[in-house]
């Protein structure tokens, strides 16, 4: 079986893999060199070769090598055969598997409100979730003893010894280089906090952190309802707003991180909106759950169901107020809609400036009924370019909130394996052992 020439094909946005080009066979000329194993691996997990003959002719290599090289991935648990390949003709040949059952890794989500907490295998399929409400004013060093907590007791459920990575997702801004908070605004005492050094004091796996919202998106993207080849704004609207964009399956994170980060975007005039942050019309303030919550506070008494809800546990809850719109209270649905209304300018000006194919909406929003959701989208519908509209889906995040889990668990997973970092681990079968080197790849979904 010959190639075109031309004939290139797309691993992932990440890697293009270009066979009979010259510069291109130099690149993965140059792959070969350094890590065939790794390279014949990443291409039966990307889907790009499933067969030996196929990895033969991608790679250049010659039967033989890649016999070889297919029967060490095949004993160190990383390729598994998957029975006989559909015959073009000739004799078949055995199809190859990536085995992602090989090792398993830890995906954390922290929000402001609450932690989730999953262990899922290589392809970022949860076995066993956890999931508790906990406020991040508890501070960093109770709050990662309890997410400790949660993972080791995942782990004795699963039968998981140790992981092989660890992603984390927290709401506040974070310096991806670092994996360290920078001025969280709802985060007191987390500046600077590092979960990275936290964690790998506790376990011995490569820790990967990044921002909340980042990591829903990833999630989403990858297993959402969504066509993964579109690109995605997903918008955050929970205790805080955040926004992720996912272009060609890069994740766009910007010089330090900060990408995405609209909470703070100046809404309003009105110098009466003051914000955590320390000014004032941030979207946040206007706009964020915890605006809300001070809202409904201040206006209880014009409402029967939240007057009950504060003598039944003393305050209100987002909870409560989702829970009254639902059951029709006036006060609540008119705050969450103007919230919605606001989102949505905000939504319809973003997607002018990135024109996305999807823009998905997360977070505590979606447990407030489908009215907030229709408001946002009506609004973007109506305020956004004809050109960016058209075409355009309107969706809420579809994993039953644990796109984020999934997505941490994505991170560390598609870190580990991206072939540079596979290269380093891929002939002892596990990464174990390599924590401190793996960590400073951090190639996935750029
Ligand atoms: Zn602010």
């Amino acid at each position: 079986m010959a190639l075109a020439p031309e004939e290139q094909i797309q691993v992932d946005a990440s890697r293009t893999w270009v066979v009979g080009s010259e510069g291109a066979s130099n690149a993965i000329a140059s792959s070969l060199d350094a890590a065939p194993l790794a390279v014949i691996v990443d291409l039966v997990r990307t889907g790009f070769a499933d067969t030996r003959p196929r990895l033969a002719v991608i790679t250049g290599l010659s039967r033989k090598v890649v016999a070889q090289r297919v029967d060490q991935a095949c004993e160190n648990g990383l390729l598994k055969d998957a029975g006989l390949a559909h015959s073009e003709g000739g004799r078949q040949a055995r199809r190859l598997e990536f085995n992602a059952d090989a090792g398993y890794v830890f995906g954390v989500l922290i929000e402001a409100s609450e932690i989730t907490l999953g262990i899922s295998d290589l392809r970022g399929r949860l076995l066993a979730t956890a999931h508790e409400d906990w406020s991040v004013d508890n501070g960093p060093e109770l709050t990662m003893q309890r997410v400790k907590l949660h993972l080791d007791a995942l782990a004795s459920r699963t039968g998981v010894a140790r992981p092989w990575g660890i992603g984390v997702g927290v709401p506040g801004p974070v310096d991806y280089s670092s994996s360290r908070l920078v001025s969280p605004p709802i985060m007191p005492g987390w500046d600077g906090f590092s979960a990275r050094s936290w964690l790998r004091e506790h376990y011995d796996a490569p820790v990967w952190v990044d921002n909340d919202v980042n990591v829903m998106a990833i999630g989403e993207w990858a297993f959402g309802t969504g066509s993964r080849s579109d690109d995605m704004l997903f918008i955050k609207a929970g205790t805080g707003v955040g926004a992720a964009i996912i272009s060609r399956g890069r994740l766009l994170r910007g010089q330090r991180g900060a990408a995405g980060d609209i909470g703070h975007m100046h809404v309003t005039d009105d110098p009466q909106v003051t914000c955590r942050c320390g000014q004032t019309g941030c979207l946040e303030a206007v706009a964020g759950g915890w605006s809300l919550l001070e809202e409904a506070t201040r206006r209880s008494g014009a409402s029967a169901m939240l007057t009950a809800a504060i003598a039944d546990h003393g305050h209100v809850t987002l909870g409560d107020i989702g829970v009254a719109a639902h059951e029709g209270d006036p006060l609540s649905l008119e705050m969450l809609l103007a919230r919605a209304q606001i989102l949505g300018e905000v939504a319809a000006s973003l997607v002018n400036f990135v024109n996305p194919g999807q823009l998905v909406i997360g977070g505590g929003v979606l447990r407030a009924g489908t009215e907030p959701l229709n408001r946002i989208k009506d609004v973007v519908l109506r305020r956004s370019t004809r050109l960016a509209s058209e075409g355009l889906t309107v969706r809420a995040a579809s994993l039953d909130q644990m796109e984020g889990v999934i997505g941490a668990a994505l991170l560390a997973a598609e870190n580990l394996l991206a072939p540079p970092a596979l290269a380093r681990w891929v002939e002892d079968a596990s990464p174990l052992g390599h924590a401190t080197a793996l960590q400073r790849h951090d190639t996935a979904f750029v």
